[in-house]
């Protein structure tokens, strides 16, 4: 595949390593690739920089817009690779038909996502927990106010320098969350197993709700009962109970994650029993998990210390990070630096 780049002409200087935060920094180039009446055309790796777009596109009306998120990593050997940037560029491919979207056929997306790495690659930060950000975003572009399926479709990729995500050395910070039993994320029938922008959408009013009572995210829980528990803030979750892993099976209203995928993959790796099945409401209630926490690409693993079902506040673990989630993200971090063997085949050298 030909990819036309157009270098900038003034570069960025590099943001210091201890400001970077998540998503604040973009690094010199995005890669651009259309797509008009179902044929796409050839990529480019321009500068990054505004978009010209219709004001009566598609994704600016009807929400006809989703979006990827996966990590390049510095190794201890000072190389750089990207972690499983075909699951992203698969679940991307999946997810676009049920908005009725066209996505790049995922071999070309993760070419793409390459040629950007490589032609950035100085952007990838090397110090422990950061790493280079992509997000690739793909958007109806067709200027038309007519209620139907764009013609047109912009697939982009920025890229964004991001910091460790627990600031304190030793890892793992354990968040409150208030269990939200009123609103919903998504639905039986939704689009919540779609990476869609319009899901991040429903979230944020429950999210800031919570932030005003003291909490950092909100557990969600099924749309029709609320007597399941589905995903907590935008990450997949778990639970320790009994000596099982549990999460919740995937459904049209929880999202595929690639790191809920790999955690599991590599607690069976370390002979702990990964389980598959509806978590309710009252087992969380009672108190009955040893530990909770989220899995997602930004944190890896977020640990839950304090669960408020409606005022009632249920401590798990004493409030302290358990060992399985320890473990579990200790092996995958270790695995995305280089200091832990790659036994499935995740990363790929960015040449
Ligand atoms: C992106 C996302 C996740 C996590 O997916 P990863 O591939 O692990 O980053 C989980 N839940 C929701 C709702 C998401 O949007």
């Amino acid at each position: 595949m030909a990819i036309r780049i157009t270098r900038t002409s003034s570069p960025k200087p590099q943001p210091d390593v201890k400001k970077l935060g998540f998503g604040k920094f973009f690094s010199d180039h995005m890669a651009t690739c259309e797509c008009v009446d179902g044929k796409w055309a050839e990529p480019q790796l321009v500068p990054f920089g505004p978009l010209s777009i219709d004001p009566a596109a598609g994704a600016l009306h009807y929400g006809q817009a989703m979006f990827e998120g996966l990590k390049a990593f510095r190794g201890e050997d000072g190389k750089v690779r990207l972690f499983r940037a075909d699951a992203n560029a698969k679940r991307m491919a999946k997810g676009a038909p049920r908005l009725c979207m066209q996505a790049p056929d995922p071999a070309k997306a993760v070419e793409i996502f390459h040629a950007l790495v490589a032609l950035d690659r100085d952007w990838v930060p090397s110090a422990l927990g950061t790493s280079l950000y992509l997000r690739p975003n793909l958007i109806a572009t067709e200027g038309y106010l007519g209620v139907r399926p764009s013609t047109r479709y912009l697939f982009y990729v920025i890229a964004s320098p991001v910091g460790a995500y627990y600031s304190n050395a030793s890892g793992l910070e354990p968040v409150r969350i208030k269990v939200e039993l009123k609103l919903t994320r998504a639905a039986p029938g939704g689009i919540g197993a779609a990476k869609a922008a319009a899901n991040y959408a429903t979230s944020l009013y429950s999210a800031a709700e919570a932030k005003k009572e003291g909490y950092s995210q909100v557990l969600w829980m099924d749309a029709k009962e609320h007597a399941f528990v589905e995903e907590v803030g935008t990450m997949n979750l778990f639970a320790v109970i009994g000596d099982e892993l549990v999460t919740p099976p995937l459904s049209d209203s929880i999202l595929a994650g690639v790191t809920r995928d790999s955690l599991m993959t590599l607690a069976r790796d370390k002979g702990i029993k990964v389980v598959e099945r509806p978590i309710t409401r009252s087992e969380l209630e009672a108190g009955t998990a040893k530990e909770v926490f989220g899995s997602g690409t930004a944190a890896v693993v977020s640990p839950v210390g304090e669960l408020n079902f409606e005022g009632k506040k249920v401590m798990i673990n004493g409030g302290q990070p358990g060992p399985i989630a320890k473990a579990l993200y200790d092996e995958l971090t270790g695995i995305q630096r280089g200091s832990k063997p790659d036994t499935h085949g995740w990363l790929k050298l960015v040449e």
